[in-house]
């Protein structure tokens, strides 16, 4: 079938026959009619019209030398920085059409990190059956150019306590029957980004277990639409607008939606198991997956932050403050934050380790995550500037309603117009759209705590820095110690686990 429209993508997940999947206490059948979720559809099928759209067609097609053809690249295996420079600049672009999370990276990363794990599994001790099963899944993806989700986040249950010292023992996603035919799982993964609007959910372990934890050891793959699998979607601030009917208040009217999914004794066959007890492979693989998705956060939240300076500006042109230097000063401040986080997703790309000999193009370790930890916090910083600079009315406008109501919409057109040439409805539209987008769940606590919460971040620099080669270099500056064995890098680096391995 090869590249598929947003409007195949939207008729391939209508119905539903297995999974339960509810949403607001009530059980959805159609997902693309449903109003709840519509926003949450509109926004994947995004990433299916893009393959399409002139100014975004090179950004996402690649060629798959696995099928010999092109491909969304949303399913494509990185073959070169360039292909994670491409993912990067893609993020951005799509968060200038959607203006929210566009919910399909996680389930690309988890394709990429599995593609890494499995060969690496196949050349470093002999074991090819994971890399034959999974490559045989790579292609039936990008032959159908699948809509995925990544299902990394268990539940946790107790923080401190690894996943065989649970009071519960489902608080992590393990194997409860071994059978002929393939294995048999429980447990939920919550957080779950566009899981309700998915063709299939790729489940990976989400922390290095030891030995005693190796039931909790399972990477696999099932269509979302199977026997046992029920999704609770979460709710998100602002969410009722996407009810009412307006086309004001919700702007842009395209969203994301997170969900629970839990797998209540789901059969996965064997072809579509691809790591089974190998708790030794656990380490990498998270490692391997953190650092892709903590790339992909310079590019999407940067383009969110566009979105939010652009419509900064325009309410400081609305109410004549646009040249004023204070203003001027404030916004230079929200580029250089924005900006920051873009260049490290670069940095990250073009500086892309490869952890196979035949491709296998991995992320830089450090820039990666030096990325997403400027992501959890330079976000809120930007909302700030905004909200200071856009008014109180960003958080007290009028509905819409009340702007269409013929009885005061002069009163409302009089006396919250600024400048005579900006109409009142063109700052109300700016206001709704920078409310919507810099208050968001995905512009602010997905920033946080996406691809892992910021002590993740800070255990993986602090791991990837040889602190020891830098008080070496500086005892050596410093006369103390004059027999420095120089390394050749000028970073002072440690390997990371996924280098080692
Ligand atoms: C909008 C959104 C979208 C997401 N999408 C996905 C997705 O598509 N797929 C997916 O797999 N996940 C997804 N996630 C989940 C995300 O990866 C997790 O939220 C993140 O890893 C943090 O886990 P947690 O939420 O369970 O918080 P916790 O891990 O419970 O963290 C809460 C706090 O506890 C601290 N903490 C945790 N453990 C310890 C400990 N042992 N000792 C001391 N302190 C500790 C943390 O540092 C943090 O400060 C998403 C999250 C959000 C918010």
């Amino acid at each position: 079938m090869g590249l598929r429209t947003g409007q195949q993508y939207v008729e391939g997940i209508k119905n539903r026959k297995h999974a339960k999947i509810y949403v607001m206490g009530k059980k959805v059948t159609d997902v693309t009619t449903n109003l709840f979720l519509k926003p949450s559809v509109e926004s994947f099928k995004a990433t299916f019209d893009a393959a399409f759209q002139e100014d975004t067609r090179d950004l996402a097609r690649a060629y798959s030398p696995y099928i010999g053809e092109e491909v969304n690249r949303f399913v494509h295996i990185h073959q070169s920085p360039a292909d994670l420079v491409a993912k990067v600049k893609l993020l951005r672009k799509l968060s200038h059409k959607t203006g929210t999370c566009f919910q399909r990276c996680v389930g690309w990363d988890a394709l990429n990190t599995l593609y890494i794990v499995t060969h690496k599994i196949a050349a470093r001790e002999g074991r090819a059956e994971y890399k034959e099963r999974f490559m045989k899944y790579l292609e039936y993806v990008q032959r159908n150019d699948l809509a995925l989700a990544g299902a990394m986040t268990d539940v946790k249950g107790v923080r401190t306590l690894r996943p065989s010292e649970q009071p519960n023992p489902d608080a992590y996603v393990r194997v409860v029957e071994q059978r002929d035919d393939g294995i048999v799982v429980r447990g939920a993964k919550a957080n779950i980004t566009g899981i309700a609007v998915v063709d299939e959910v790729i489940v990976l372990p989400t922390r290095a277990m030891t030995e005693s934890d190796a039931s909790y050891a399972v990477a696999f793959a099932v269509p979302l639409d199977t026997p046992g699998v029920t999704v609770v979607v979460g709710r998100q601030i602002n969410d009722a607008r996407r009810l009412e009917g307006g086309d004001l208040d919700g702007v842009p009217y395209m969203a994301h939606h997170e969900g629970l999914v839990i797998f209540e004794d789901v059969f996965v066959p064997w072809d579509r198991v691809f790591l089974y007890k190998d708790w030794r492979w656990t380490g990498p693989l998270v490692e391997i997956f953190a650092s892709y998705h903590r790339q992909g956060y310079g590019g999407c939240k940067s383009g969110l932050g566009d979105v939010i300076i652009g419509a900064t500006q325009g309410l400081a042109r609305a109410i004549g403050i646009a040249d004023k230097p204070a203003v001027a000063e404030k916004l230079a401040e929200m580029v250089f934050l924005n900006e920051s986080m873009y260049s490290a997703g670069l940095a990250a790309s073009w500086e892309g380790v490869k952890l196979l000999d035949d491709g296998g193009w991995w992320v830089n370790p450090m820039y990666a995550n030096v990325t997403k930890h400027m992501v959890a916090r330079f976000p809120y910083e930007v909302a700030k500037i905004a909200h200071d600079i856009a008014g109180g009315i960003v958080g007290t406008a009028p509905s819409e309603f009340d702007f269409k109501n013929e009885e005061i919409r002069h009163l409302i057109e009089k006396y919250l117009q600024g400048v005579p040439d900006i109409p009142t409805e063109e700052r109300l539209r700016l206001v709704r759209l920078l409310e919507n987008v810099s208050v968001s769940v995905g512009y602010l606590v997905e920033s946080v705590h996406g691809a892992g919460s910021p002590a993740a971040q800070k255990i993986m620099f602090t791991r990837l820095y040889d602190f020891q080669k830098a008080e070496e270099i500086a005892k050596s500056l410093a006369r103390v110690k004059v027999t420095v064995k120089w390394p050749k890098e000028p970073e002072p680096r440690r390997p990371s686990e996924a280098q080692k391995t």
